[in-house]
């Protein structure tokens, strides 16, 4: 089958690659669509990895189960996680592989679904494995994943009606945020972000005021638009010293910051500025897919407008450019 490999720093091509074997315990996947994800990139810009076929976030339709899966029939469509506990560490030996330290990921270390067909192990319906209700485009379907973090993110903030929420980096994760943020009816979204597309979705998806960070001071705006203040609560999806040093600026005293976004380098920081407004650092890793189903299903977060971009599985390279540097981009998806 064919799939996309990465090969080398910024090197994606399109190889032959044996189909995957349907382990007892698994099943797989024919793949209908996959997006590229912010973490997919940072891999990609280094030259590590090699041999990494990525691919978490998909939808597609079941065509094989493993003899030990329960529940699970052919011709479902699905998305799904996948990971495997190393079975050797702490929590694998106590019987908790769910706490595994080591876990091998689907997408990273499991080959992923930037192929035709994705092989997922251990397959338990509504733990990893989960059907997409007919109200569910496939373009939703593969969604679901970057919702589910930005519905977990937000969730674990649990911001209050008359609480104002600035959104700091408008990435897939940051505006899935804003819809999260809207439906749980927070008084007022503040956000900032760079690329002209994302700061006309950021609108789209119902924020009060939003800052392009490319052009102007976004922390002495919101400081501005909340009467010097600043904001209950500030969800960081950009992971950038230059935005951890503005969400630290923006919070209120006793406010909250959600560590979502991805760092890539260490930080610098001077802990009196959280520890002299009491502020609470929050990290977030972690996902609700029931959550964020139910969300497309009742039509409080929506795809449309988010998708930019879908490639063939033979285009998986401008797939990658695309997501990296297109202006227009948000979400790049590939279709096998
Ligand atoms: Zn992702
Ligand atoms: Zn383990």
């Amino acid at each position: 089958m064919k799939a996309a490999v990465l090969c080398g720093e910024k090197d994606i091509r399109v190889k032959n690659v044996p189909e995957p074997f349907c382990e007892s315990h698994g099943i797989i996947i024919k793949v209908k669509l996959c997006g590229v994800c912010g973490s997919d990139l940072h891999v990609y810009k280094k030259d590590e990895g090699k041999g990494t076929i990525f691919g978490h976030e998909f939808s597609g339709d079941i065509v094989e189960v493993g003899s030990a899966v329960q529940g699970i029939t052919t011709g479902m469509r699905v998305t799904a996680v996948g990971f495997s506990p190393c079975g050797k560490c702490y929590w694998c030996q106590q019987g908790k592989s769910h706490r595994c330290s080591d876990m091998a990921l689907l997408g990273y270390q499991l080959p992923g679904a930037m192929a035709e067909y994705v092989h997922v192990p251990f397959a338990t319906l509504g733990r990893n494995v989960f059907p997409l209700p007919e109200e569910l485009s496939y373009e939703d379907g593969a969604s679901v994943e970057p919702l589910s973090i930005s519905y977990f993110s937000v969730n674990r903030a649990q911001p209050k009606e008359n609480e104002i929420v600035a959104v700091v980096g408008l990435g897939v994760i940051g505006l899935y945020s804003i819809q999260v943020l809207r439906s749980m009816g927070v008084a007022k979204i503040l956000a900032s972000g760079r690329r002209p597309s994302r700061l006309a979705a950021a609108k789209t998806c119902g924020v009060d005021l939003v800052i392009d960070a490319a052009k102007e001071d976004a922390a002495k705006i919101i400081m501005e638009a909340t009467g010097n203040l600043g904001v209950n609560t500030v969800i960081e999806c950009a992971g950038k010293q230059k935005t951890f040093d503005q969400s630290v600026a923006i919070a209120r005293g006793g406010g909250k910051i959600m560590l979502v976004g991805v760092y890539e380098e260490p930080l610098t920081w001077d802990p009196i500025s959280v520890l002299s407004k009491n502020l609470t650092l929050v990290g977030c890793l972690g996902g609700n897919f029931p959550a964020a189903i139910e969300m497309l299903k009742s039509g409080k977060a929506k795809t449309k407008g988010m998708i930019t971009h879908i490639f063939s599985l033979d285009e998986a390279a401008e797939a990658f450019r695309a997501q990296l540097q297109d202006p227009q981009a948000i979400k790049v998806m590939l279709k096998p």
